[in-house]
């Protein structure tokens, strides 16, 4: 078993234990209610053919479809989309969303195709998982190596095979085909709503404070924006081609710019050149992981020097480096709290899209805001009822819903 499904199991156990649920509660919600590998033949741009492999793993659909990114990496399998799609169980859960978790991921590194063979490349995905996805089904969206294109080709395809256009299939659509204002910015923008919540039960002053971000993508390019936009100074930040640092503080649109232009944040001007893995180290307030899985482990754990880990990221954190940065009181932010603006403004999108009557920025802005706050003080006062870590207490709080929801429905037949 891979180490995110090692660690998510264990997530699960613990609140398991927690709650005084018996084992049948855990081994019903250890497993998923539906997966499905599929081939992909891809003709490639010079003639040959080569056969990719895809997954769609649906954890849970208790509370309502199931709901989760699409992944195109070269590490993807089937236990990393497990586990993901488990936390997405959680991560609706927890925010009162009516989804359940699920993911979908392609063995592929994008960078090596090109715009054509990636098309060929979704829509034969999305024809191989047709039976099921759908708006009331299973709604994909972006996540790492997808994007709103990506989303766009999946809702043409279903579409083409409903016999019309049907718009709450998926979510992070382009605005013009019916996505939400909002979705693209989303995660970022709940990512740094938690951080400011956590920096003020620290007391950290946004003004006086450091922060470092791993990955500059959907998540942490807007996470360094954000953060930068509430006074905090963003000394490093990192793709997986390296990273930049500015003990003065980077001046992040100047960065954005760099990037537009260059594809990477590597070589940008007037900072200093550092690696991802010394980037996690840095004397930083906030350290916000929003690239990959499993960067903070047994292995660094004990040098992150930042007081606060934002996770932009699902599962940068291992449950051994869980247990030495609790030991060393370190906060750290869960991801199904943290990034969860992803999968509200999913939510917002959809019901948009089912309805045919769009909201503006301000509206989606406004509720976002208001869920992720909410959800913060939900996590953060049953963490300190229990004495727990945030993210011990919602794991918790989402386990007893889906739970919960499980008992009312009942077992069929
Ligand atoms: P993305 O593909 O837009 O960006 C990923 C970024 O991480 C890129 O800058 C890439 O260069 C960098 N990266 C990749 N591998 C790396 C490595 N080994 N070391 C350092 N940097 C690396 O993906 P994204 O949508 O920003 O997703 C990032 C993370 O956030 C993932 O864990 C994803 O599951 C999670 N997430 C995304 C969303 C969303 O709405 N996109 C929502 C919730 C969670």
């Amino acid at each position: 078993m891979s180490e995110p499904l090692v660690d998510a199991r264990r997530q699960l156990a613990d609140a398991v234990k927690i709650l005084g649920y018996d084992d049948g509660v855990y081994a019903n919600l250890a497993a998923p209610r539906r997966e499905l590998t599929v081939s992909i033949p891809l003709r490639r741009d010079d003639g040959t053919t080569e056969v990719l492999t895809g997954y769609r793993v649906q954890h849970n659909y208790s509370r309502g479809p199931a709901k989760g990114g699409l992944r195109y990496a070269p590490n993807v399998d089937l236990d990393e989309v497990r586990a993901l799609a488990m936390w997405m169980t959680w991560k609706c859960a927890l925010l009162g969303v009516p989804y359940g978790g699920a993911k979908g991921g392609v063995t592929i590194d994008p960078r090596n195709y090109s715009r054509a063979e990636l098309e060929r490349v979704t829509r034969r995905y999305t024809s191989e998982i047709l039976p099921l996805i759908g708006p009331m089904q299973d709604i994909p969206a972006p996540d790492i190596g997808t994007d709103e294109q990506t989303m766009a080709w999946m809702m043409d395809t279903y579409s083409v095979n409903s016999g019309h256009t049907v718009l709450g299939v998926v979510t992070g659509k382009p605005i013009s085909l019916g996505g939400s204002q909002g979705r693209a910015s989303a995660t970022s923008r709940g990512v740094v709503h938690i951080a400011l919540q956590a920096m003020s039960h620290l007391h950290l002053a946004p003004s006086e404070s450091t922060a470092a971000v791993q990955g500059f993508g959907k998540v942490g390019r807007g996470s360094a924006r954000f953060l930068a936009e509430a006074g905090v100074k963003v000394l490093a930040v990192s793709d997986q081609y390296g990273g930049v640092h500015d003990p003065a503080g980077l001046d992040v649109p100047a960065l954005e710019q760099h990037v537009d232009e260059t594809g990477s944040v590597v070589g940008f001007g007037g900072a200093e050149a550092i690696d991802n893995e010394a980037l996690l180290e840095l004397e930083v307030d906030v350290l916000v992981p929003a690239a990959v899985e499993g960067v903070i482990h047994r292995g660094n754990a004990s040098r992150i020097n930042a007081r606060l880990i934002v996770e932009g990221a699902n599962g940068p954190t291992t449950a051994e480096a869980d247990e030495i940065l609790a030991g060393r009181g370190v906060t750290v932010a869960p991801d199904i709290l943290a990034n969860a603006g992803g999968v509200i403004v999913s939510y917002f999108e959809w019901v948009q899209a089912n309805q045919a009557y769009w909201w503006s920025q301000e509206e989606v802005e406004a509720r976002l805001a208001d869920r992720m706050i909410g959800a913060w003080r939900d996590v953060l006062s049953y963490a300190q009822r229990q004495g727990l870590t945030l993210r011990t207490a919602a794991t918790c709080l989402a386990v007893e819903r889906v739970a919960s929801a499980h008992a009312m429905r009942g077992l069929y037949p």
